[in-house]
């Protein structure tokens, strides 16, 4: 009892516990998507920038494309008025090959593009040609990418685009969540900003998401640290938070209503042997050939102290699940010696006993039964244990000795809910027997008086082959009763001759009506 107690907690606490186990792994998940649609969006919005930026920069060299390379001094001021007036430009010019002409920076001739750019370019330039720099002459460390475009002639115009601009644009993005965020023009230099430690913890890991424009050669990369993952689960997991302590406290709930269920059934049942709410109800059987009461079946009734009863399969599963069966039926044997020390019967009354596999296989079982002839030994009964199929197939060689023993001292043996157990009949051989008791299915099965119902028919004929006597279950109609009739089934029990009843009912019902013939006219139709 202790044990199953301290299971019992083990489940309530597992109950609880399991929507925050799933609410943190799903939290994850999801935190996780959002942190991806997030890094994805502000790649995005970067790349748009830089796009943005490059068109600028395309329509600038555009304008370019319109002054004479050569007539810097005639131009030297238009060009330096656009390059200095236009956003996002730190110089604008014209060239020739490797050779600036003009620039809206320095003015005329004032030196090569590679000494601009501290960098050399592919000789021959390319017809258009993007690059994001480390720096130029003017402003070394401030980056800046340079857009080119040179006709064959080896005349051209380029910009350069100031980096501060990207920067900017990329600090404000980065500082919200402490991205860090890298953009690239043609693999050229990084542009970066923002700074991520790379210390990741157990669950967490910094993020990485790149993105190249389908227009121009950009790259732009985001990446954001351990540090954010877990800011957005836990954003995402204390909005779950109270879902999941209303679900779990509905789990709790559910699981210790099923344990109060479990246990209590265990308890119910001591205690309603306790309280004597047990009583036991006879259904009267049948003898066709001698047209009389030939006995009854003991049946189990359970009454709660709130006036419902409960239904006799539902508890007694629920016995046999939780190991009280045996002293139930030790509890029923008790009621039923009772009640039987009360009646008066004709001699070779046959009293049905159900007993449960369980029992059976215990070692308790033959005492148990031997005492309880004892109690009834003054009245002309034969003892019937009614067993299921199934009881006798585990142990069969020690249960085979204990009915062995049981029958010598006068107990007989019936097989109860014949045909139903799924098993191999190989125990008509093993065990010796007394009588079969055919399901009610089988005899529901009857559709007329003379037609054939094969399975029910076998039966008949087994049990006849076998010597063994045989009773029908659940006769509710004249047309069933004539049918085993007429196929020699000796034995009825069924709502049609009588329902089961207290053993009070019983006294009187033998009285008065036990003896009467079984007179019910059947019409073939
Ligand atoms: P069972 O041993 O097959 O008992 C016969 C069941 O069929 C009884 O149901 C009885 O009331 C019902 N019955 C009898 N005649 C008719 C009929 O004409 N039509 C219909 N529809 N039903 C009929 P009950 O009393 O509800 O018992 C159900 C089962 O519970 C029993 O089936 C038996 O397996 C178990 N049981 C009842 N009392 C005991 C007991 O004391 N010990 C054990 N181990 N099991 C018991
Ligand atoms: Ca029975
Ligand atoms: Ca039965």
């Amino acid at each position: 009892m202790q044990k199953k107690r301290e299971r019992g907690w083990l489940v309530l606490f597992a109950a609880g516990l399991l929507p925050l186990i799933l609410g943190v792994f799903f939290t994850f998940i999801v935190a996780q998507r959002i942190e991806q649609r997030q890094l994805e969006n502000t790649a995005d919005m970067v790349l748009n920038h830089a796009e943005n930026i490059s068109d600028h920069a395309w329509d600038m060299i555009g304008q370019l494309e319109q002054y004479d390379p050569r007539a810097c001094g005639t131009i030297g001021k238009d060009i330096q008025r656009i390059g200095s007036i236009t956003a996002y430009f730190r110089a604008v010019g014209l060239i020739h090959n490797n050779q600036v002409l003009c620039s809206s920076a320095y003015g005329q001739y004032p030196g090569t593009l590679q000494g601009m750019t501290h960098r050399s370019l592919p000789s021959p330039h390319p017809d258009t040609w993007v690059q994001s720099l480390a720096g130029t002459a003017g402003a070394p460390q401030r980056p800046a990418v340079l857009f080119l475009r040179q006709q064959p002639s080896g005349y051209g115009a380029y910009a350069l685009i100031d980096g501060q601009y990207l920067l900017d644009f990329m600090h404000a993005l980065s500082l919200s969540r402490s991205y860090q965020i890298t953009m690239q023009f043609n693999h050229g230099y990084r542009i970066e900003s923002g700074h991520i430690d790379t210390d990741s913890n157990l669950f967490f890991n910094s993020n990485k998401y790149r993105v190249n424009s389908d227009r121009y050669p950009i790259t732009i990369s985001v990446t954001s640290p351990p540090s954010e993952a877990i800011k957005a689960w836990r954003q995402v997991f204390l909005t779950f938070l109270p879902m999941a302590a209303i679900l779990s406290l509905l789990f709790v709930a559910l699981a210790s209503n099923w344990l109060k269920r479990r246990l209590s059934y265990r308890d119910e049942i001591r205690r309603g042997i306790a309280n004597e709410e047990f009583t036991v109800n006879y259904q009267p059987v049948y003898n066709t050939t001698t047209a009389s009461y030939a006995g009854a079946e003991a049946l189990m009734r359970w009454q709660w102290p709130d006036g419902e009863w409960v239904r006799p399969d539902v508890f007694i599963a629920a016995a046999e699940a939780e190991g009280m069966i045996i002293p139930l039926t030790q509890h029923l044997l008790q009621l039923i010696a009772k009640d039987v020390s009360q009646w008066e019967v004709q001699p070779g009354f046959h009293l049905g006993i159900n007993v449960a596999a369980e029992h059976l296989q215990h070692p308790c079982f033959v005492n148990d039964i031997r005492q309880f002839a004892a109690k009834v030994a003054d009245k002309p009964l034969v003892i019937i244990l009614e067993l299921t199929e199934r009881s006798l197939i585990s142990e069969g060689k020690q249960v085979a000795e204990k009915l062995a023993l049981l029958r010598r001292e006068g107990i007989e043996i019936a097989i109860d809910d014949f045909g139903t157990g799924n098993c191999s009949l190989s125990y008509l051989q093993t065990f010796e027997l007394d009588y079969l008791k055919i399901d009610r299915g089988f005899i529901n099965a009857i559709e007329s008086v003379d037609g054939e119902t094969p399975v029910l028919d076998a039966i008949i004929n087994l049990s006849h082959k076998l010597e063994l006597q045989v009773l029908g279950e659940g006769v509710e109609t004249p047309m069933q009763l004539e049918y085993l009739k007429n196929h020699g089934v000796v034995f009825i029990q069924g709502y049609l001759y009588a329902r089961p009843m207290s053993s009070e009912a019983l006294i009187h019902w033998l009285a008065n009506e036990g003896t009467l013939p079984l007179t019910t006219v059947f019409h073939a139709n």
